[in-house]
């Protein structure tokens, strides 16, 4: 009973109307065996004449109505079905889905408005699906665009503390280190150091062999020099046959063992060059910081920088193709 009345209330409408039609149907049965039981009880005259009429009328209501009522209700339920299967047809996507309807004036409306909704649903989503792939495409030129970008910024960075020339660290950047260096070995108290490189009677090599010449092996010294260091360390050009090595959490020996190693490998460098092979020497001046300073941070730069400025002039001054200081304690040790 309870699954008839879910039914009834819950199901399909064409469930529903069964389930009338079917309580309809039972009750007229009953009318009609209710009136011919009437008929065999002891009726007579006038109520029997008027009770056979009434008997008659309801089975011509029955007769006659009863199939119009199942084709109205089947007019009626017919197309639900057909909207709710095109309703279900759309919610899976398929826009675009028709109605093949025709019933009387409302359902003819109702489904030629589902078809224009359902029409005009597939023309938005082709519309949005052209606006998704624009976007999309504007999204892929922007990342690309961004990426460009970045490269161009990171070249433009790179140039900006690059020596054209050599490609090593121009005199701005290595400045900039250097006093950061500075900063961090104070902080910290704990050493650094720098080195300065001057290649050894360079102007010969201009004059002798020309400015061309003489730029390649500039190239060529930055590139010995670069692959001569650790990664931490850092190589740039100080003048123009002048340049700088800092090389951070490093104390003075360790330095001078440094220096001592590029010196040495530039002096047994081949450098090759248009003209032919070429081999030079370098004279470098090491100064070291301890990180301790009774002075300001600027003036221990300062005090770094000609430090070893002096102790370049002093390795030129002793002949060059050295280190100093460790050349004149060399010196005056085997002295
Ligand atoms: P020293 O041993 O005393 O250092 O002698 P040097 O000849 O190396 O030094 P000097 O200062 O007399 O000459 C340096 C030369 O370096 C002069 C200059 O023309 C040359 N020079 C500077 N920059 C460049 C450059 O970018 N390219 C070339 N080819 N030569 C350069
Ligand atoms: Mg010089
Ligand atoms: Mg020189």
């Amino acid at each position: 009973m309870k699954k008839l009345l879910d039914m009834f209330w819950r199901g399909k409408i064409k469930n529903s109307l069964l389930t009338c039609f079917l309580a309809l149907a039972l009750a007229l049965i009953t009318l009609i065996s209710t009136i011919v039981f009437y008929f065999l009880s002891d009726v007579t005259g006038e109520a029997r004449i008027i009770a056979r009429f009434i008997t008659i009328a309801a089975l011509l209501v029955v007769i006659v109505f009863l199939p119009v009522v199942i084709l109205v209700a089947r007019k009626i339920s017919y197309p639900l079905e057909v909207l709710a299967q095109g309703a279900d047809e759309i919610s899976r996507g398929n826009f675009g889905f028709t109605l093949d309807l025709s019933a009387n004036h409302e359902i003819d409306t109702l489904a030629l408005s589902f078809n224009r909704m359902s029409v005009k649903m597939k023309d938005q989503r082709e519309v949005l699906l052209k606006q998704i792939s624009m976007l999309e495409a504007q999204k892929q030129e922007i990342a690309t665009q961004n990426e460009e970008l970045a490269e161009a910024n990171a070249h433009l960075e790179l140039i900006a503390i690059t020596d054209q020339l050599t490609g090593a660290y121009n005199r701005r950047y290595i400045m900039r280190e250097i006093e950061q260096e500075l900063s961090r070995s104070v902080r910290h108290s704990l050493p650094m150091s720098i080195t300065m490189i001057d290649i050894d009677n360079f102007k010969d090599i201009n004059d002798t062999h020309g400015h061309q010449v003489g730029d390649e092996v500039l190239k060529e010294v930055v590139q010995v020099l670069s692959s001569s260091i650790r990664t931490s360390d850092l190589l740039g050009r100080y003048g123009g046959e002048e340049f700088i090595i800092i090389a951070p959490l490093t104390g003075h020996q360790e330095a001078l063992i440094l220096a001592e190693r590029l010196r040495e490998t530039v002096s047994k460098w081949p450098f090759e060059t248009t003209y032919g092979f070429i081999k030079l020497t370098i004279s470098l001046g090491v100064a070291t910081s301890n990180g301790k300073t009774e002075t300001s941070q600027g003036a221990l730069l300062e005090q770094l920088l000609a430090q070893a400025d002096a102790e370049l002039y002093k390795a030129k001054a002793a002949g060059r193709n050295c280190v100093s200081p460790l050349y004149i304690e060399e010196r005056a040790a085997t002295s």
